[in-house]
């Protein structure tokens, strides 16, 4: 899975000229970079620049889209992966907010958080539970007879699941983590956001960037992009009625597929002399 970003030196070259704050994706190449854990990227533009972005997102966002990548990959075992770890990272990302809501101290949180993190079902207890407490009814969770010794044949026992299999989870994880993310944001719209700020890749890039700073002395400039994930804490999909990620697991295949696209193009420019 690529990102697509944004280089800083290009943007600041655009500023400098003095152009207008909407970009045609002309002016500016977009770079493509792997996903990683910090969520600080290194991109080196078309241009030639060498520059640094961060993302304004936070792990279970972009574990999903990863998830939905390798279903377009063919990879469907990893798919099942990728996208059961992003339910259990939203869980947990459910639960501090939580407790964001009477526990005005993020290192108390991550504290106590700390005692169930090795443990899913742990997790898995807390989340029924609190949610319960929260909304006066039972979260959407995996079917016990079904959906549940399917996930743990494939990440256990080494199952190749077909991709209609990895697209139906795909679905029903969808659902489960959305539901709930879109109920969390109505009930607790200030909480869900302190809670995205503090865990989400942009506050630990930003301090990350501080430190060298002070170490080093030298200024560090980046830039920073939201990636428009399928799951998405703060510009859910569910806000616009024509936002272009609506849909199930296999609309959004569709709408991956044509976001490579360019990328295709764009590779294929330097390959002609060599018929
Ligand atoms: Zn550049």
């Amino acid at each position: 899975m690529l990102l697509d970003l944004i280089c800083f030196d290009c943007l600041m070259e655009q500023v400098n000229k003095g152009e207008p704050n909407v970009f045609d994706g002309t002016s500016i190449p977009t770079p493509f970079e792997q996903v990683n854990n910090d969520g600080i990227y290194e991109v080196n533009c078309a241009k030639g620049h060498k520059s640094k972005t961060i993302i304004d997102n936070i792990n279970f966002e972009i574990l999903f889209e990863y998830g939905l990548n390798a279903i377009v990959d063919g990879y469907y075992r990893e798919a099942v992966s990728s996208i059961t770890s992003a339910m259990e990272r939203y869980f947990e990302f459910f639960i501090k907010t939580i407790l964001r809501n009477t526990t005005t101290d993020f290192d108390s949180i991550s504290k106590v958080w700390k005692k169930v993190s090795s443990q899913s079902e742990r997790q898995l207890g807390a989340y029924i539970m609190l949610y319960f407490q929260a909304f006066s009814k039972e979260p959407l969770l995996l079917n016990q007879n079904k959906e549940v010794p399917f996930r743990n044949s494939v990440i256990h026992k080494g199952y190749i699941p077909t991709k209609d299999e990895a697209v139906n989870y795909g679905n029903s994880v969808m659902n489960i983590i959305e539901q709930s993310l879109i109920d969390l944001k109505q009930k607790f719209p200030k909480e869900t956001e302190l809670t995205f700020e503090h865990y989400g890749y942009k506050k630990k890039a930003e301090e990350e960037f501080k430190k060298i700073e002070k170490d080093t002395g030298i200024e560090q400039n980046f830039a920073c992009v939201n990636i428009m994930t399928t799951i998405d804490v703060k510009h859910g999909r569910e806000i616009n009625p024509k936002d272009g990620r609506k849909g199930m697991v296999e609309d959004r295949i569709v709408s991956i597929l044509k976001r490579r696209e360019p990328r295709r193009l764009t590779l294929l420019k330097d390959k002609p002399k060599e018929k």
